[in-house]
């Protein structure tokens, strides 16, 4: 991987600090883990204009130009949806950041709130939030819905 440019690196370590503070999380206690997750997004903000999600596989797009199916699309289509632009869909719903980035004190990902089927589940077992105060903004909002949803239809 090219170096990412400072100015990338020293905004993603800036929006880490903050994005953990305010979710209720720590960065990992082994800040080589950290580290190099803050060179993956600081990387992509370069290449694509996104901090897009450095831990998973993306496709490249097809000969025709086109994106294959699948729950990854290709980077330069990533950068144009929210899904796996940091903070992910899955830790504001879940609180849980399979890069590690996000965790317990003790370097664990939380896991509570993931369905009971999801790899995280199955990888390391519940992990318990231990600030359940905080974080989850995208999860509030559809439980919220759920809830108005149920009292509507009883
Ligand atoms: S919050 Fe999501 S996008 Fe950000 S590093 Fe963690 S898993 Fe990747």
């Amino acid at each position: 991987m090219e170096q990412p440019s400072q100015p990338s690196i020293d905004k993603m370590w800036k929006y880490a600090e903050k994005y953990a503070e305010k979710s209720g999380t720590h960065l990992h206690p082994q800040r080589e883990i950290t580290e190099a997750v803050v060179l993956g997004l600081a990387s992509h903000v370069d290449r694509f204009g996104r901090p897009i999600c450095p831990c998973n596989f993306y496709p490249e797009r097809n000969a025709d130009g086109t994106a294959p199916e699948g729950l990854y699309l290709p980077r330069e289509d990533e950068a144009k949806r929210r899904a796996w632009i940091c903070a992910c869909d899955e830790m504001q719903k879940f609180k849980y950041c399979h890069c590690l980035l996000f965790v317990t004190e003790e370097g664990l990902p939380i896991t509570e709130y993931l369905p009971e089927d999801h790899e995280g589940r199955e990888i390391y077992g519940l992990i318990e939030d231990p600030t359940p105060d905080k974080g989850r903004a995208l999860g509030r909002i559809e439980e919220a819905r759920r809830g108005e949803t149920e009292s509507t239809a009883g």
